[in-house]
């Protein structure tokens, strides 16, 4: 318990900068509030949810998941269900809306950024955007209407590069837009969204990480560097050393090897920012993309408090905190990560980390 304390005050201090400056003041009283309310209506720490807007992409990346199982049914929420998630629990303030389409792809998206703002709720697009189909009017909605952060998945720094993954994408049309959006903001004189260039490093765009630092910068960008956490058979980094500098490690694996933690972790969401699918399943986390190994219901169906209050999930809460024997049913038996949480014996709600990033949002 000590030693993994002491890791995750390490991690909280490496935890970037930007992340303080951009949140707004700390109120306490409405944090505790916010978080015993939470908890004794719907057993979960906090006041954030992840609500995924949109199923649909236009882009077809290698290794992309939801790509392959796009045969389970695509589609976006409609501006209604939103509105119904978000009028039936007032106590969410903040909603991360991407995670496996593009949310720029849903018609409704104006109308569902522009209620969040009424509604005084922080939305966040930390999954990622590709930004390569936009309308004008949704770049500046954006800024208009304060959304806080915003990735952008550009993995390369010339279009030669970036379509290698990003097939069907344009990396000039995405500096465009970027760059519109920097234009929206000199107009509204706002720092909102701060939008950050996410690039996962390959073997294919490695040699172009410096640059692409460079352009962030120029572009008034953050620049985060991941590693390929989901195939490492496809493009491997062949410069590990330089990676190494950059980022730590070479490797998601060798990250994992080394700290006994799971790059990308997930498993905490289920406590602190539970994951609705655009057709309204309660799924628990992020990995369990689509709800392919099983949900805890519908909420537009049976409400998202009974999902989050149910049986199968509570019980699942309980096993991943070893508090339960193991059960078929539940999603996590067809996780990988599962087996990485049982060996590196790791609590999800202990986690500071994410914690602190749930707080800074
Ligand atoms: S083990 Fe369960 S909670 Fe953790 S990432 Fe996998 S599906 Fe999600």
């Amino acid at each position: 318990m000590l030693t993994s304390l002491s890791g995750n005050l390490k991690a909280m201090l490496r935890i970037p900068k930007y992340l303080f400056s951009e949140h707004r003041p700390l109120n306490m009283c409405a944090l505790i509030n916010n978080c015993f309310a939470g908890y004794f209506q719907y057993g979960i720490i906090g006041n954030t949810i992840r609500i995924e807007v949109s199923g649909i992409c236009q882009l077809k990346c290698p290794i992309c998941i939801p790509q392959k199982d796009a045969i389970k049914g695509r589609g976006y929420m409609r501006f209604g269900d939103f509105k119904k998630i978000v009028d039936d629990n007032l106590n969410f303030k903040n909603v991360e809306i991407s995670l496996t389409g593009e949310i720029f792809l849903n018609p409704e998206l104006n109308d569902i950024i522009r209620y969040a703002h009424m509604k005084k709720l922080n939305i966040t697009i930390r999954s990622g955007v590709n930004l390569n189909t936009v309308s004008e009017e949704l770049l500046e909605c954006l800024v208009k209407y304060r959304v806080r952060i915003m990735n952008i998945s550009i993995d390369g720094a010339s279009n030669d590069t970036y379509k290698i993954y990003r097939i069907g994408g344009n990396f000039y049309r995405v500096i465009e837009n970027i760059k519109k959006i920097n234009s929206y903001k000199k107009k509204y004189n706002s720092e909102l969204p701060r939008l950050i260039w996410q690039f996962i490093a390959f073997g294919h765009n490695e040699h172009e990480i410096a640059i692409a630092k460079k352009m962030a910068k120029q572009l008034n960008m953050r620049f985060l560097l991941k590693l390929n956490a989901w195939n490492s058979a496809y493009s491997p980094v062949r410069n590990k050393e330089f990676l190494r500098k950059e980022i730590g490690y070479a490797t998601a694996d060798e990250c994992e090897e080394k700290t006994h933690k799971i790059y990308m972790f997930a498993c905490h969401q289920l406590w602190y920012s539970p994951q609705i699918t655009w057709d309204g399943k309660l799924i628990g986390c992020s990995a369990n993309c689509k709800g392919v190994w099983g949900d805890f219901g519908n909420v537009f169906e049976s409400g998202l408090k009974n999902c989050l209050n149910s049986e199968k999930y509570i019980y699942t809460k309980k096993m991943l905190l070893g508090r339960e024997k193991e059960r078929s049913d539940i999603p996590c038996m067809q996780c990988d990560k599962y087996a990485k949480v049982k060996s590196y014996k790791i609590n999800p709600i202990i986690d500071i980390f994410p914690m602190l990033l749930w707080f800074y949002q």
